[in-house]
């Protein structure tokens, strides 16, 4: 048996033949052409034929993974039409008298090392999606087709790379899984796997050519695969596949359903995100929005401070993707266990306890005015509310509130536009915000319960000590009793209170919650079908057995 690792894509488990997937060598000439308004033509036709495809993958991806999905071969066929793609092709044409291949081949390199070189790994994982439009102009003009590759039979297939559309070609019911030695867990690949449900293994770098044909299986729980694995290991693995398929077909009924109990509330099951890679979860787990966006992500994937547009880019792409949906912000809490140096942050005895969230932003105006500016901005491509983490006091609420007015302000006079009714909202995070979580409630539109710190603090437990595990209990009387006074002080002023933190997603809790009225629960993505499917069950009007 030979294990190989990777990055895995989706926890499930593959289980059928390898079969090694080649694309076919084609050489790219930089052959002179002497008509360069023929060679000219040539490319032409072959880009309309590859916007034709484009389209035909957009159909074909629709009815298998989706609308949001489908969209990225609505976004290639745009690619395929932008000037400044176009225009360099048919600069080196006609400037450098080279062929139409020569020329796409040439120009796609040039953008997709441009996407490559940035900074937001969001950006970054575009440049497969320039090298798979340029790669479908030149199959068209080689005549190359690679449809036959996947082979007749069910497969896990093993290759180099895959493009989106070779991901969406494929004929997914014989398509097990794939493994592959390149790739990028933000492409649209991955996102199409995921989609798709189909397990995959990327960036395993011990790939090998006589693996054609051998029995494996690629176990996602553990970003692995097993080559020829041992029979008792088989064994172990189809049982794993077995209650994963049964589980997944139950919770797959579920999506387009509504969280509501048998007697008739409804309330919102969102999901938490940390950016733009988390989007493809969300849509893929049905949830019906975002309830936390961790926005200190952002800055701990930047080198140095990210600036206001970086950051407007980086929620507006998020923004956009789930428009309709409500997105709601959470302002940079960084600090804690969370920290980059180019804040050069001092370390410090109680770091929970700290300089962290909420308190760095109202002493450090400059940056907290940056991010609101940028979030200001973003609000205008879609439903955002903001909220504003680890709040002790109504001052500091009253504060935050006052430097968000600044930049409405300042976005006014510049004739910069954003959501003017964009809902502004308070994490109850802290004893103390639940004790005057009254006063609180007279100044924001919302709360949202953040149960990990709420639990930390009001029991007094380091939420990263391993050697509190015995004493933390998240079912504490005084944990629940909190929330729930959280809960009726904001109805009592008429405004909505979720949860975002990891008791959100805890199903033991679920009718708890709803029992408590709360509005809102949101969760990792992947926890939001499993709740779904509790509140479904639940019934309010009859008295609680537990
Ligand atoms: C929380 O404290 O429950 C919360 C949602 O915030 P974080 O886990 O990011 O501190
Ligand atoms: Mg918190």
């Amino acid at each position: 048996m030979q294990v190989g690792t990777g990055r895995s894509i989706l926890n499930g488990i593959a289980i059928g033949k390898l079969k090694i997937y080649k694309k076919k060598d084609t050489v790219i000439s930089a052959a002179e052409v002497a008509d360069t308004a023929a060679e000219v033509a040539r490319f032409e036709d072959a880009r309309a034929k590859a916007i034709d495809q484009q389209t035909a993958l957009y159909e074909k991806a629709l009815a298998e993974a989706g609308e949001d999905i489908a969209e990225v071969f609505n976004i290639h066929a745009m690619m395929l039409d932008d000037d400044d793609f176009v225009d360099a092709i048919k600069e080196i044409i006609n400037g450098q008298h080279k062929c139409a291949e020569y020329a796409v081949k040439t120009a796609g390199d040039n953008q997709a090392a441009v996407f490559a070189a940035m900074d937001d790994p969001y950006l970054q994982a575009r440049s497969a999606d320039v090298i798979d439009i340029a790669q479908a102009i030149l199959d068209i003009l080689q005549g190359v087709d690679n449809a036959t590759l996947q082979g007749t039979e069910p497969s896990i297939l093993v290759a180099e790379d895959l493009a989106p559309s070779e991901t969406v070609r494929m004929d997914k019911s014989l398509l097990l899984g794939f493994i592959t030695r390149e790739g990028s867990s933000n492409s649209h690949t991955a996102i199409l796997a995921r989609s798709m449900n189909i397990p995959a293994l990327i960036q395993c770098k011990v790939i090998q050519d006589d693996w054609d044909g051998k029995m494996a299986v690629v176990d996602g729980y553990n970003a692995c695969v097993y080559v020829d694995p041992t029979p008792d290991l088989l064994k172990s693995l189809k049982k794993r596949q077995q209650e994963d398929q049964k589980k997944q077909a139950l919770l797959q009924e579920l999506k387009g359903k509504s969280n509501t109990t048998l007697d008739g509330k409804t309330i919102n099951v969102f999901a938490n995100i940390g950016g733009m890679s988390d989007v493809g979860a969300v849509q893929q787990n049905d949830a019906d929005g975002v309830g936390l966006f961790r926005t200190e992500f952002v800055y701990l994937n930047c080198k140095d401070f990210p600036t206001e547009d970086y950051q407007f880019e980086a929620y507006k792409q998020v923004l956009e993707s789930l428009a309709p949906r409500k997105v709601v912000v959470r302002t940079c809490d960084i600090g804690a266990d969370k920290t980059v140096d180019y804040m050069k942050l001092d370390h410090e005895e109680n770091p929970a306890l700290g300089y962290r969230a909420i308190r760095i932003c109202l002493t450090r105006k400059d940056f907290f005015k940056t991010q609101l500016r940028a979030l200001l901005r973003a609000s205008a491509y879609g439903n955002m509310s903001i909220m504003f983490p680890m709040i002790t006091s109504l001052r500091e609420l009253q504060d935050a509130k006052a430097v968000l007015d600044e930049c409405r302000a300042e976005l006014r006079a510049e004739g910069k536009k954003f959501d003017e009714k964009l809902e502004v909202g308070t994490m109850i995070e802290t004893p103390a915000a639940v004790l005057i979580a009254d006063e609180l409630a007279e100044e924001c539109d919302f709360f949202s319960i953040g149960t990990n710190d709420l639990t930390q603090y009001t029991c007094a437990l380091d939420r990263q000590n391993a050697k509190l595990e015995p004493f933390f209990n998240p079912h504490h009387p005084a944990v629940l009793r909190a929330i729930k006074m959280t809960i009726d002080a904001g109805h009592r002023h008429g405004i909505w209170v979720g949860i975002c933190g990891e008791l959100g997603a805890d199903t033991a809790l679920t009718e708890t919650f709803l029992r408590m009225g709360v509005d809102e629960l949101s969760m990792n993505a992947k926890s939001v079908l499993p709740v779904r499917k509790i509140i479904r069950s639940i019934d309010l009007s009859k008295p609680s057995d537990k």
